[in-house]
């Protein structure tokens, strides 16, 4: 289907991953903000992966559309009676008659982030094949091999819809040549159960992240908190070559002004073998408390020592590592 990929440049200094593409700059998850967290030179560029109703795997944050498509337009009639747009009620032909747009906030529909990409234009849901064969097209015409970072979303609720998205997820990465442990792919949930089935049951060679969140957020019936022990560690490295934490889990600022408060997540990570990959860096929004983008940046690189970091401004990220390797 495509040629394969190049194997992972991993390069010394930490991994740039572009979360959602350059999402500061360009509505999440659309081929021009793929093309320019590219251009901006990100090393990894991130997929979140959802289901549609005939089994499409595309490539979308959400379970649910209305906060960055139009649907509610397109489709007044297709909400279910908890009056949310799901992804998984829809084809993939009809998906893509949707116009994706920046983020909005549900209870009056004013932009999550008011400085970034506001105008809706024709930017369309994109299936994963197509994605991976776009990165890829990329990566030739420009001699510049960027790696894919791809996420399987909540596949507990989609087998309760009947469905396996780990397994499309992997035949579809597979079919590009995402297949062992050098290929230029990490491969990402938050669901430890299923990361477990994904290394052991369904076999798969790729490198792992278990993403880490808070229990009452329910992403997963995952316990983060036994997870996120020294002996949780040591059991997520039997199965996963990292862990992706919230940033607060690693550094908080207690108050303004206050020097930052570090917790010992990333050395016992560390002790465990595995990377540890932080999200998210967002310059217009950043961790509470936190004085600028800069101490963030040293907080986690300098005085962590993370190995890489989910951002939405790729740029800032690469020119503040730049400026440290130099
Ligand atoms: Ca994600």
């Amino acid at each position: 289907m495509c040629s394969s990929p190049s194997k992972n440049p991993q390069p010394i200094r930490p991994l740039v991953i572009a979360h959602r593409g350059a999402s500061g700059y360009l509505p999440e998850h659309t081929w021009v903000a793929k093309a320019y967290a590219h251009a901006l030179g990100a090393d990894c560029l991130e997929q979140d992966v959802v289901l549609t109703r005939d089994d499409v795997p595309v490539v979308f944050h959400d379970l649910i559309l209305e906060e960055v498509t139009d649907v509610a337009l397109l489709f007044p009639n297709r909400l279910r009676a908890d009056g949310h747009w799901y992804v998984i009620d829809f084809d993939y032909a009809e998906l893509r008659q949707l116009q994706v747009h920046e983020r909005m906030k549900p209870s009056d529909s004013s932009p999550v982030y008011p400085h970034r990409f506001q105008a809706r234009l024709d930017f369309k849901i994109q299936s994963l094949a197509n994605e991976l064969e776009f990165i890829q097209s990329l990566n030739r015409s420009t001699q510049r091999s960027a790696a894919v970072y791809t996420e399987v979303k909540s596949p507990a609720w989609h087998r309760t819809h009947g469905k396996d998205l780990a397994v499309s997820v992997l035949r579809v990465l597979a079919d590009f040549g995402y297949q062992g442990p050098q290929d230029a792919v990490w491969l990402q949930c938050f669901d430890a159960a299923e990361n477990t089935r994904i290394r052991f049951e369904l076999g798969s060679k790729l490198k792992l992240i278990q993403l880490i969140g808070e229990n009452d957020w329910q992403e997963s019936t995952t316990d983060y908190e036994a997870l996120r022990t020294p002996a949780g560690l040591q059991q997520v490295a039997r199965y996963a070559q990292g862990i992706g934490p919230w940033i607060p889990q690693i550094v908080t600022w207690p108050s303004l002004g206050a020097a930052p408060v570090f917790s010992t997540l990333v050395q016992d990570a560390h002790a465990a073998g595995l990377a540890v990959h932080p999200y998210t860096f967002r310059a217009d929004d950043l961790p509470n408390n936190a004085p600028d983008a800069l101490a963030v940046h040293q907080a986690l690189f300098e005085v962590a020592g993370v190995d890489g970091l989910f951002t939405d401004f790729s740029d800032v990220t690469l020119s503040y590592l730049k400026a440290l390797d130099s």
